[in-house]
């Protein structure tokens, strides 16, 4: 027998990518439970290794590669481990994006980071540029700061800017993102413990908890309605990524100052730059591909608060 498995049999389906896997913008759905049946969440992908994913670059221009692979799972890396779970499948639902990008960007294999360690690793894997933007020195894998670059320059020559919004704009470490948390989910419980909803004994024991344990304890409360995003009207993963979950542990993700000019808006989408987290508005994440060819990853285009966001066609 033959070694059949190097055989990739992939299917050209031009025509049906063409005419068929495009609808129009949909509205988002409502934000449902994240672990309906409350079985103990398991991030899966949590195993040590901190393997990675360098995407063969592609040239922008060209999208005969990513036509012969349909839907979002088979564009991921070959490697990529699935979540299991309700949390990890949700997660990748809503950030999953990144995992599809192009252009020379290397993705991580794995929806959460379980620590620090983890992500020091896999961003040691990769390519890195540091640059000084708006008065900060900030650092994206080199792709994405090329891209970044550019649509800078492109900005700039029309009279714009582009600028990051803070010192965390680019890259951040697991730490950074714990800290992010951890600045919802105080304030938050002291909230709810005023409301009667939570016992001030539960809300010092969650706070006791390990940072991976107390991600799964915030997102079972959620389930009951006990909200941890700023405005604690929504959860908290469309207020700040888990710790270990974050785009910008992948140096591929920037927050943009400019956000609400939609001309600003055009030029980050021209050089590759994309608004992928719904409700995070001035969070782009570089996919390193042309508008057009997004469907061709598995990606579907939605429209909230009238920005384009391109999320996971799952
Ligand atoms: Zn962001």
């Amino acid at each position: 027998m033959m070694a059949m498995h190097y055989l990739r049999l992939s299917i050209v389906a031009v025509a049906a990518a063409a005419a068929g896997c495009w609808t129009s913008p949909t509205a988002r759905s409502p934000e449902g439970p994240i672990n309906r049946d409350n079985r103990p969440i398991n991030f899966s992908n949590t195993n040590g290794t901190n393997a990675v994913s360098t995407n063969r670059t592609s040239s922008a221009n060209s999208n005969t590669e990513m036509l012969e692979k349909k839907g979002f799972t088979a564009n991921l890396p070959a490697d990529f481990e699935q979540p299991t779970d309700d949390v990890g499948r949700k997660l990748l639902r809503e950030y999953g994006s990144v995992f599809v990008a192009r252009g020379g960007a290397a993705v991580p294999l794995k929806v959460v980071f379980r620590d620090e360690p983890e992500v020091a690793a896999f961003q040691g894997t990769m390519r890195t540029s540091t640059a000084s933007i708006g008065g900060f020195q900030l650092t994206l894998q080199a792709a994405a700061m090329d891209a970044l670059r550019s649509a800078i320059e492109q900005a700039k020559a029309k009279g714009l800017t582009i600028s990051p919004r803070g010192a965390d704009s680019a890259k951040r470490t697991y730490n950074e993102t714990v800290g992010l948390w951890k600045s919802r989910v105080d304030p938050a419980l002291v909230h709810w413990v005023g409301k009667g909803r939570m016992t001030k004994v539960d809300a010092d024991r969650l706070k006791g908890l390990s940072t991976f344990e107390q991600v799964k304890e915030v997102l079972r409360l959620e389930e009951q309605g006990i909200y941890f995003a700023k405005d604690l009207s929504k959860s908290i993963i469309y207020s700040v990524a888990p710790p270990g979950t974050s785009q910008h542990l992948s140096l591929l993700a920037f927050d943009v100052k400019e956000f609400d000019n939609p001309q600003v808006r055009s030029i980050l989408n021209e050089n590759g730059w994309f608004q992928t987290v719904a409700s995070d508005l001035p969070h782009f994440t570089y996919l390193g591909v042309k508008e057009a060819e997004l469907p061709a990853l598995g990606l579907k285009k939605i429209t909230d608060s009238g920005r384009t966001f391109w999320v996971p066609d799952v």
